[in-house]
């Protein structure tokens, strides 16, 4: 079986005799990078699955690493059960009207199961 050419050996070629123009005289970068992705977008290619990957991968680090949105105060209910639980699943101290709802409720059902045992 006859050694096929690479991709990347395809391409230098075609660069080559002429067919694509590079900028400058900067080395191609690799397939399977972001430059390469670029090259592709720039001459109207198909990017090959290396390259989509490689763009891929940078948007997702690109997302994880953005800052996460500062949570909204004013979305919470505060001064009550929901509130507070609210506050709890944002693992912060939850705040005093909140704490007061989060005691009424509790004394309340103390109470009730007290009025039911007796
Ligand atoms: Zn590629
Ligand atoms: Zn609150």
């Amino acid at each position: 079986m006859s050694a096929e050419p690479s991709e990347m050996e395809i391409e230098e070629l075609l660069y080559a005799i002429g067919l694509r123009h590079r900028n400058g005289n900067r080395p191609l970068a690799p397939h399977g990078t972001t430059a390469a992705y670029e090259r592709h977008l720039n001459h109207g290619d198909e990017p090959c699955e290396p390259c989509r990957q490689a763009n891929n991968n940078l948007k997702r680090t690109q997302r994880d690493t953005a800052a996460p949105t500062p949570a909204k105060r004013g979305d919470i209910p505060h001064g009550t059960m929901r509130g507070y639980q609210r506050h709890q699943y944002r693992r912060e101290q939850a705040c005093e009207p909140c704490c007061k709802a989060m005691r009424a409720a509790g004394r309340a059902r103390y109470q009730a199961r007290k009025d039911r045992a007796l």
